[in-house]
C-alpha cells in the first residue's frame, strides 16, 4: 500500500507505506498542518503506524511526528526516528546507515545521504527510494545552511543514489512544479546540477546559488530538533 501526499504551502511530499497483511505502516516527512488529514487517512485505511520518520531536520515546515504519535489511539505505539547526525533530541530512535526498519512483512533500508544536512537519510523500499532533500527531480537540496556541505552531497548522490538500479523510482521530499516521481536513470542522465558535472564543478555551482533564507527557518529548525513537540495546539 502506498500513497504520495502533498502539502501545498511548503510543497512537501509525505509518503505513506504499509504492509497489506499486518496493516503496519510508515509515514515519511509528515507536515504539522496536515496532521488531521493524515490521521483520517490512517483511520480510513485501518493502518497502525509502526514508524514515523523524517528524512532530516526540516527548515521549511514543522514535522508532525510527535503530534501524530500523541493523537494515535492507545495501543498504536509508533517509533519516531531521524538520522543520528541530525542531533535532534526530540526523536526516540537515531537512524544509522544500512539498517533495516521492519513494518509487518515489509522493510525499508536506511541510506545515509548527507550534504543538504549532515543527518539527511534516504529510505529505500522495494523499487523506490525516498530521497528527502538530497536528490530532487531535476535538482538537489541546498547546502548553504544547517551544516550543509556540497562535496558531501555530491558524494552521497553519485556514490549512494546513482549506483542504484536505473529503474529505481525517485520520490523526492519536495517539488515546486507539480512533478511527482522520477527514476535514478533519468536523474543520472539529465539532472542539470549533476549530469556530466565533476565534484568541483558541483561545489562551485552550489556555492553560487544565492538562494533566499527560508521564511520559517528560525521557527522550524528549533521545533524540528524537538520533533515538533514544542509547537502548541
Ligand atoms: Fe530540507
Amino acid at each position: 500500500m502506498f500513497r504520495q501526499l502533498f502539502d501545498p504551502v511548503s510543497s512537501t511530499y509525505t509518503y505513506l507505506l504499509a504492509c497489506d497483511r499486518s496493516r503496519e505502516a510508515v509515514l515519511i516527512d509528515p507536515v504539522m498542518e496536515q496532521r488531521e488529514r493524515d490521521l483520517a487517512l490512517l483511520g480510513e485505511l485501518r493502518l497502525a503506524p509502526r514508524w514515523l520518520l523524517d528524512t532530516h531536520v526540516h527548515a521549511d515546515h514543522v514535522t508532525s511526528v510527535s503530534k501524530l504519535k500523541q493523537a494515535l489511539p492507545p495501543g498504536a505505539q509508533p517509533t519516531i526516528g531521524v538520522g543520528l547526525a541530525c542531533e535532534a533530541d526530540g526523536y526516540e530512535y537515531p537512524l544509522i546507515d544500512g539498517e533495516r526498519l521492519v513494518f509487518g512483512d515489509e522493510h525499508l533500508e536506511v541510506i545515509a545521504t548527507p550534504g543538504h544536512t549532515p543527518g539527511s537519510m534516504s529510505f529505500l523500499w522495494r523499487d523506490r527510494i525516498f530521497t528527502g532533500d538530497a536528490l530532487l527531480i531535476g535538482g538537489c537540496g541546498r547546502t548553504d545552511f544547517q551544516g550543509g556541505d556540497p562535496g558531501q552531497l555530491y558524494d552521497a548522490i553519485t556514490q549512494r543514489l546513482f549506483t542504484l538500479p536505473g529503474e529505481t523510482l525517485v520520490y523526492p521530499g519536495h517539488d515546486y512544479r507539480g512533478r511527482r516521481v522520477s527514476c535514478i536513470a533519468e536523474e543520472r542522465e539529465t539532472n542539470p546540477r549533476l549530469a556530466g558535472k565533476t565534484r568541483e564543478e558541483f561545489v562551485v555551482l552550489m556555492g553560487a546559488l544565492n538562494l533566499p533564507r527560508p521564511k520559517l527557518i528560525d521557527i522550524a529548525v528549533p521545533a524540528n530538533k524537538q520533533a515538533g513537540a514544542i509547537i502548541q495546539g
